[in-house]
């Protein structure tokens, strides 16, 4: 039954010798399959640990606390959480969502970052393969995700992220280029000039705001996480990101207005959360929805 499935799919390396073709039983699912769902079962580990980090960097990074010190307690009784009661999705689920010292409720974004942290660095797994782009763009889907929920818990975008992350971006355009140190240099400058051109513009539109409104629309922070993405995805994901991320935050704000929350002259709309969630779209499909795009322009 193997030879046959060798044959028919022109894998070699799986031949068992002919000595002895009756000893082991035969394998129903392919090794290639197996390898991945092993990997793909280590990823989703991994993407939950970091999740769970990711939530500490979420709870303390706008408030300038340490991410390390002190260690994780309970926001209402301050009192430290035990190992047991600190494993992701497991914990939350039989705690039932309430702290195992006052009962006070655990909010949902710790299972919700943890899972949707794992999720994430499966579909890198999935879309880049066993490669240094999955490793990449998980670090992205991890800086983009912690932002897109500190923006839209605090409306704050850290410096701890942005500014680390556009350095990231500059360092994996750099690393991205395989001809030797010239061509290395022009990529790490032409992402320096992408994340640059992409604060530059977000400050103008804020201007332009200001001038127009007399009041901030856009933050300081939003023109370095919008850098970050350029520096990460160039010119052309960047713009799509700003548009996607555009539309949705008006979406957000035309059904804020019409629940009654709010007039146009004093919603507050996250936009980098916005742009968080527009970013997730387009390192997965960025260049097909390019692509599509420009076969209207032949
Ligand atoms: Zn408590």
């Amino acid at each position: 039954m193997i030879q046959a499935w060798n044959r028919q799919h022109g894998n070699s390396s799986t031949a068992i010798p002919e000595s002895h073709p009756r000893t082991r039983p035969p394998r129903i699912l392919p090794p290639v399959l197996v390898l991945n769902l092993l990997i793909g079962i280590f990823v989703a580990l991994l993407g939950l640990a970091f999740g769970s980090f990711l939530n500490v960097c979420i709870a303390r990074l706008p408030r300038h606390e340490s991410i390390v010190h002190p260690p994780s307690h309970c926001p209402r009784c301050g009192r430290s959480i035990q190992p047991r009661d600190n494993i992701p999705l497991l914990s939350y689920a039989l705690l039932r969502g309430r702290c195992r010292s006052c009962g006070d409720t655990i909010s949902w974004r710790y299972p919700a970052v943890e899972l949707a942290t794992a999720l994430l660095w499966l579909l890198c797994f999935f879309a880049f393969g066993a490669t240094p782009a999955a490793v990449a763009m998980a670090i992205l889907c991890f800086l983009v995700l912690g932002l897109a929920v500190m923006d839209a818990e605090t409306m704050l975008l850290p410096d701890a992220f942005t500014l680390p992350g556009i350095f990231l971006g500059i360092l994996w355009e750099a690393a991205g280029t395989v001809n030797g140190w010239p061509d290395r240099l022009h990529a790490a400058g032409m992402s320096l000039l992408w994340a640059a051109a992409a604060a530059g513009l977000i400050l103008l539109i804020r201007t332009v705001y200001w001038l127009v409104r007399r009041r901030e629309g856009m933050g300081l922070g939003d023109a370095k996480f919008f850098a970050m993405l350029a520096a990460w995805l160039g010119a052309a994901d960047a713009l799509l990101i700003l548009f996607l991320a555009v539309i949705l935050g008006a979406f957000y704000g035309i059904v804020r207005m019409r629940r009654g929350r709010g007039t146009a002259g004093n919603i507050r709309v996250p936009l980098g959360a916005f742009l968080g969630v527009a970013a997730i779209y387009a390192i997965f499909a960025g260049p097909q929805t390019i692509n599509w795009y420009l076969k209207f322009f032949p």
